[in-house]
């Protein structure tokens, strides 16, 4: 029954009551969708079901995206000054920060992500996000052009109106984050659909929101599937813009449908398939402790695994040999273990996802070096996998594989390396680990994607752009670069003299 949800949480890490609304969140207010349809949310540590959420239809859409409409006109946008939208944003920020063991439990619950890391990684990072687009919310101006001698231009950077974010399952709450905090900061309203496997923290967040005092309709969550509640966002004419996180299949349609409807905007963050470069001159202690957090945190599900590691000739056999051991020394198990290290795969549907890929490799002759099997028992468990013996054509080098599996490759020169480093059609991130300054440079240089983390993995900063190359999506979430993709220029010009 859509209403009141309450999990007992009990374990080492966290004690204490979580409660959940599992309504829609339109309009300020959590409602039961039209149908009063609803769906099971399953935990993927034991297969059981935590909890029903609605599930909204193209009618709860409508409505929601007409209740953002009409906040937009009257009580958001140019309506209220950017000083007043980043107070709220800093009040929700700090609202997250003293529900921080709350919301970490439900991401640990929902998604199977270890609590620690849900806790200091997830939610820090979404508070850190927050507060860095509360403090543009006031600084985003346009400029003062002269033209002639008695006239000039001026732009206004104005707000689209009404945003949809649409949301994967693998960073549930820090990707809506990404949506909802420059969308929020630049004026627009936003309609919310979080994935249908993992969307309490979202409902949490709506929750905070209000608490906050954002007014009525500012922020809307409607949860459900994405081929109905998705595609009635990316159809829906009153929405402006859409900001997509997932697949890239799922990604073409999103643009497919805002070209035929109304043209809305659209930025899309994708898949990848990123490229690790280890050369000989490394750390090697310290490069395996970054790789193994570049392919195996998140249990391998993070758009910027770098899964395809191309190892130099000279430091190929120790690294293989230091990353099998710290692949087999992961602890995976229960979220709220202290020393768990590695939860599941999100969902059986990614499990047997994963599982066939592993599969393919072995058919195609990879040869697994350790891993390689689910883990007995109800959980969505796979151990830490890591194949050799790999060559270009595999199905596990080409595709995006989106679990803890990582294709091993030696390499001779430089040159070689970023040949094969650029061999794919995704451009997301990569990685170079090498002490040679210069050598680390030239390749990051040379390599063709939207990040490049040198002697480092995946450490996002708000400051600093993400987003792909190729077939990996364009657009940037975070930074100044994403104020742009939720806001449209005004050129106002003026004529002092009157003359013609
Ligand atoms: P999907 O593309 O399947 O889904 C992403 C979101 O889109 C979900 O909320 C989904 O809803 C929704 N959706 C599904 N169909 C439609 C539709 N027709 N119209 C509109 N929305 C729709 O991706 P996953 O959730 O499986 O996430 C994994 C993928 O996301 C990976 O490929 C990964 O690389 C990518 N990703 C990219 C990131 C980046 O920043 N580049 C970051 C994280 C992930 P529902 O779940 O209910 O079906």
């Amino acid at each position: 029954m859509p209403g009141t949800f309450t999990h007992e949480f009990a374990t080492e890490l966290y004690n204490g009551t979580v409660t959940v609304n599992t309504g829609l969140f339109i309009n300020g207010q959590f409602v039961d969708s039209v149908d009063r349809e609803s769906i099971d949310v399953i935990s993927p540590v034991d297969g059981s079901v935590i909890t029903k959420v609605s599930i909204g239809n193209a009618r709860d859409i409508d409505i929601a995206v007409k209740a953002a409409r009409a906040a937009f006109k009257s009580s958001w946008g140019l309506k209220v000054p950017g000083s007043e939208r980043g107070k709220l944003l800093y009040k929700l920020a700090d609202l997250l920060e003293k529900n921080a063991d709350a919301v970490a439990a439900i991401e640990a619950l929902d998604a199977g992500k270890p609590f620690v890391y849900a806790k200091g990684q997830d939610v820090q990072d979404a508070i850190d996000n927050l507060r860095y687009f509360a403090g543009w919310a006031d600084k985003n101006h346009g400029q003062t052009i002269e033209t002639a001698e008695a006239k000039f231009a001026y732009t206004r950077h104005e707000p689209i109106g009404t945003v949809a974010g649409i949301v994967p399952w693998n960073f549930p709450l820090y990707i809506t984050i990404w949506k909802i905090a420059p969308a929020l900061a630049t004026g627009n309203t936003i309609v919310l659909k979080p994935s249908e496997m993992t969307p309490l923290s979202a409902l949490k967040l709506a929750e905070l929101a209000k608490e906050a005092g954002f007014p009525d309709g500012v922020l809307n969550v409607v949860t459900g599937y994405g081929a109905v509640a998705g595609q009635a966002l990316t159809e829906h004419p009153l929405v402006g813009k859409v900001s997509f996180t997932g697949s890239t299949t799922i990604g073409r349609k999103v643009m497919e449908t805002a070209a035929k409807t109304n043209l809305k905007r659209v930025t899309l963050e994708l898949g990848g398939n990123s490229p690790t470069l280890i050369f000989d001159d490394a750390n090697l202690e310290q490069t395996v402790k970054w790789v193994c957090w570049i392919i195996f945190h998140n249990c391998g599900q993070m758009c910027a695994a770098g899964a395809r590691i191309l190892v130099q000739e000279g430091i190929y056999d120790k690294f293989l040999q230091a990353f099998t051991d710290a692949a087999e020394s992961l602890k995976q198990g229960d979220s709220f273990k202290a020393t768990t290290q590695q939860g599941p795969l999100v969902s059986k549907t990614q499990l047997d996802r994963v599982l066939g890929y592993i599969e393919s490799g072995k058919q195609e002759g990879a040869r697994i070096v350790t891993g390689g099997s689910h883990i007995e028992g109800p959980g969505y468990f796979v151990k830490p996998t890591i194949f050799v013996d790999v060559k270009p054509d595999m199905k596990i080098v080409r595709e995006e594989i989106f679990g803890p599996v990582a294709v091993v490759f030696k390499f001779k020169t430089e040159e070689e390396a970023i040949e094969a480093a650029n061999d794919t059609d995704y451009g997301l991130s990569s990685y170079v680990f090498t002490e040679n300054v210069s050598r680390a440079i030239r390749v990051s240089n040379a390599i063709e994607a939207g990040s490049c983390f040198i002697n480092e993995a995946i450490l996002m900063r708000p400051q600093v752009p993400f987003g792909g190359y190729k077939q990996s999506g364009y657009g940037k979430d975070m930074s100044e670069y994403a104020l742009e993709a939720y806001t449209q220029v005004k050129a106002v010009h003026v004529n002092l003299s009157l003359k013609l």
